[in-house]
């Protein structure tokens, strides 16, 4: 059993605005939580207070149960993988990972046992014996994890570890560190500014912002719900698409843009939501691959748009489309069929049954 509470948690560094605000996340026993936001959004603050490497300014952390704020950080139980891997360079790998069990007097025995099976895990027995500055960027980074592993922490945690590594190894190591996750059966508190690793590493995903909690949630919750207007755009990639307006309700439900270039009839299952937000201003959201082009077999809840398509970028897969509406870049997912041509004027059919709103002063989710 390892659970990890967070209540009311804050962090003033000395002399600083506040990094972290009022932070409150349940994790659950061998869950796997991916915190993500920005930088500066007060990730490692959060994950360092967790570690106990940084003082909790208010709040409590409980770890299993036990408050843990005043537990020094090798009486945690936890082991932390950073992003620069931290190793000994006149060490062995074999030394690297046995450090730490040294450190604990472990006997001889015990530490061949645990470094040799964490070794075979990450595949790296031919290694042992080498030096850091003779491995790949990937291999460091498994030593690295290798140290935690030999530990057998309650609590993984790790600070962005794959930032320093080519995109490839870092999708690579990515399933890596999930199928990690599934065989040690370890709770793992993982930190990250990529909302793709988020998405494709998260049970749970901590989205913050300015040292504040905006949602926590399932990935594809997080996707199809967003909380408010940072979520929607942090979340997807091409971002969703945003545009100010009115609801409207001429006979029937509509919206228009500020600058007329949009407008959208809604249909009435919208009208018990958007009731109250009839002429007031608020923002649109759309997700580009909800925006189809004239190959897409015709839904009752598509609305023709003229648009002139100002870029036409073929991803092999799939095309994506750039437009503008009163003067702002849109952006379209469509299937890599025939290619629009560019600087035309083209027909594009929204998705009116998968649309966004927010409100506009709190830019919450309505
Ligand atoms: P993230 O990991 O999300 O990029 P951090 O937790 O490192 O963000 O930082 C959150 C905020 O706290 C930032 O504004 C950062 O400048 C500030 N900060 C981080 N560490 C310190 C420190 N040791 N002293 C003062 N301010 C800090
Ligand atoms: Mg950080």
């Amino acid at each position: 059993m390892a659970e990890v509470i967070l209540k009311n948690v804050s962090k003033v560094y000395d002399g600083g605005k506040p990094a972290v605000k009022n932070v409150n996340i349940e994790i659950k026993d061998k869950e796997f939580v991916v915190l993500v936001g920005p930088s500066g959004c007060g990730k490692s603050t959060t994950l360092r207070m967790i570690a106990g490497l940084e003082e909790i300014t208010e709040g409590d952390i409980y770890i299993d149960g036990k408050r843990v704020n005043d537990v020094s950080p090798k009486d945690r139980d936890i082991a932390m993988v950073f992003q620069n891997y931290a190793l000994y360079p006149h060490m062995t790998v074999f030394e690297n990972m046995a450090f730490g069990l040294k450190l604990r007097k472990f006997p001889k025995e015990e530490i061949k046992a645990r470094v040799t099976d964490a070794s075979k895990i990450l595949g790296l027995e031919e290694f042992l014996q080498r030096k850091p500055k003779a491995l790949s960027g990937g291999q460091r980074q498994r030593v690295a994890v290798g140290r935690a592993i030999v530990r057998k922490p309650k609590v993984f945690l790790f600070d962005e570890p794959l930032s320093n590594l080519d995109a490839k190894l870092r999708v690579q190591m990515r399933t890596e560190i999930s199928k990690l996750h599934h065989s040690l059966e370890a709770t793992m508190i993982y930190v990250t500014h990529d909302q793709t690793e988020a998405m494709t590493m998260g049970d749970k995903i901590v989205i913050m912002k300015d040292g504040v909690v905006n949602q926590i949630d399932t990935p594809l919750n997080l996707y199809n719900y967003p909380s408010n207007r940072f979520v929607a755009g942090f979340i997807g990639s091409p971002s969703m698409n945003f545009i100010e307006g009115r609801i409207i309700d001429n006979n029937a439900l509509g919206f228009i843009s500020k600058g007329s270039g949009l407008q959208l009839k809604l249909n009435s299952g919208y009208e018990k939501k958007l009731n109250g937000f009839t002429n007031k201003d608020i923002w649109l959201g759309i997700r580009p691959e909800d925006i189809y082009d004239i190959h897409a077999v015709e839904r009752p809840s598509f609305n023709k748009i003229d648009v002139n398509l100002e870029v036409v970028e073929p991803m092999g897969n799939e095309i994506f489309l750039y437009f503008p509406i009163d003067g702002i870049q849109f952006t379209a997912r469509i299937p890599a069929r025939e290619k629009p041509e560019p600087h035309k004027k083209s027909e594009l059919y929204f998705d009116t049954g998968k649309l966004h709103f927010f409100d506009k002063e709190s830019e919450i989710a309505i």
